[in-house]
């Protein structure tokens, strides 16, 4: 597994050519674009986020080879003397995604949807409302959805502790170092949880939840109140887009098939009432949080993440969401408007005389849409040679789809009596092994 990994790894484009300063620049120029936006105010119901410090401005990446790249606008530091991307804030609504993602790694997709669906609600995200036939809150990221998740974990036994550890404990292995759990926030917001209560004890109406109202809050409460800064949340959001391994450990932290129930869901409701819109401007899966936090994932390239504490209507920060919209627009990251892939999966076909072969040179990454140009440029060509080689030295990865593809063709061409020769240098089309062993690179 490692192994592989270290192989995929060697394929990313080659970081170190890149001059750091470029990125954190580029990062730094839009924040500057959005500094004066004074938009928002803190999350005033939750006192210890109503009286926090405003100002803080960051904004951080983070590759699936685990390269990070952060500003804090104009290197702005708070009274402590830390600048913004090392500033700690609590990471609130976007603890949701990952909890879900440890309930889903715990009890299975088919356990979670008896009691929490799957679909956008359209509501604010304290809003009180439950699916009308099943009583089950209608997805994960909407808090009655998401205090359901958290007494999933760790058994419905489970005392508040044991399961406030167990969240803990994987959202360190999310970050890859240790976190705090910050008590005070998390009493400031007990006190005045009426919202929150109110849907527990709703829940427990329904027997959709067992536990007592208060201790079902206070554990949500906490998994609320886990410190992050910037850089932990690109990092946690690069996990998700990798499929589920952390990018600085290199551990899978979670299936893929985890990973990608999470990313749809917050790619539909993450951003609550304001999803739809989202999706459509922004077009990245993502999660806000009310201390401030934006965290965003681009499946199969980057974890994203922003931290402004003013927040709009909906509890999205301000200059969190504005940053999103350049970010996404300028480096063409809308998921809805990707570059046209796979097109020139085959760079060559040549009939050599002297061999007696002919050569196909193939190139990039193959999936299926690389494939298909393979097969049809197979398929049009009239092959002058009974002997055919498969030059694969120029690729640079291949999915699943696209291993399955060539090893099939190659075994088709066989049956058809061609002398198939492969030159596959990095091992490429042995990926299928690994694939029909489920590890799913
Ligand atoms: N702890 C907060 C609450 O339940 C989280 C809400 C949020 O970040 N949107 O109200």
């Amino acid at each position: 597994m490692t192994d592989l990994l270290n192989r995929v790894q060697l394929n990313t484009p080659e970081h170190k050519l890149v001059k750091e300063g470029i990125i954190s620049d580029y990062l730094n120029h839009i924040m500057k674009d959005n500094a004066d936006n004074s938009e928002g105010q803190t999350a005033q119901y939750i006192s210890a986020l109503r009286d926090a410090d405003p100002e803080p401005f960051a904004t951080a990446l983070c590759t699936l080879d685990g390269r990070i790249y952060s500003a804090a606008l104009g290197g702005t530091f708070n009274d402590a003397g830390v600048a913004a991307d090392q500033v700690e804030f609590t990471i609130q609504s976007i603890s949701k995604p990952f909890v879900y993602a440890l309930a889903l790694q715990e009890h299975g997709i088919d356990e979670l949807v008896k009691v929490v669906g799957m679909e956008p609600s359209g509501e604010a995200f304290n809003e009180l409302s439950l699916e009308g036939d099943t009583n089950r809150p209608v997805n994960p990221m909407i808090n009655a959805g998401a205090i359901t998740v958290n007494q999933l974990i760790n058994g419905s036994e489970s005392t508040v502790e044991d399961r406030v550890a167990k969240i803990h404990s994987f959202m360190n292995q999310l970050a890859g170092r240790e976190l705090t759990l910050d008590k005070k926030t998390a009493e400031s917001e007990m006190e005045s949880s009426d919202r929150n209560l109110a849907l527990a004890h709703m829940l427990r109406s329904y027997h959709i939840i067992q536990d007592q109202a208060e201790d079902a809050v206070n554990s949500y409460v906490q998994q609320c109140s886990i410190l992050v800064t910037v850089r932990d949340l690109a990092v946690m959001g690069a996990t998700l887009a990798s499929g589920g391994v952390q990018p600085l450990t290199g551990r899978r932290v979670m299936d893929q098939s985890v990973a990608r129930q999470v990313q749809s869901v917050m790619a539909s409701a993450g951003m609550y009432n304001a999803a739809g819109r989202w999706m459509a401007s922004v077009g990245i899966p993502a999660k806000s949080g009310v201390a401030g936090g934006v965290l965003g994932t681009l499946p199969g390239q980057l974890g994203l993440s922003s931290f402004s504490p003013k927040l709009d209507e909906h509890g999205n920060s301000v200059r969190g969401v504005r940053v999103f919209q350049r970010l996404s627009n300028d480096m063409g990251l809308h998921l809805m408007a990707p570059d046209p892939r796979g097109r020139a999966s085959v760079r060559s076909l040549t009939e050599d005389s002297h061999t007696d072969e002919t050569i196909v040179r193939l190139q990039g990454d193959i999936d299926f849409i690389g494939g298909e140009r393979l097969y049809r440029t197979l398929s049009e060509h009239e092959l002058k040679h009974k002997k055919l080689v498969f030059d694969m030295t120029r690729v640079d990865g291949v999915n699943p789809v696209g291993c399955r593809m060539l090893n099939n063709g190659i075994e088709q061409l066989r049956e058809e009596g061609y002398e198939v020769r492969i030159e596959d240098p990095e091992g490429w089309l042995k990926l299928k092994d690994a694939y029909l062993a489920g590890d799913g690179v």
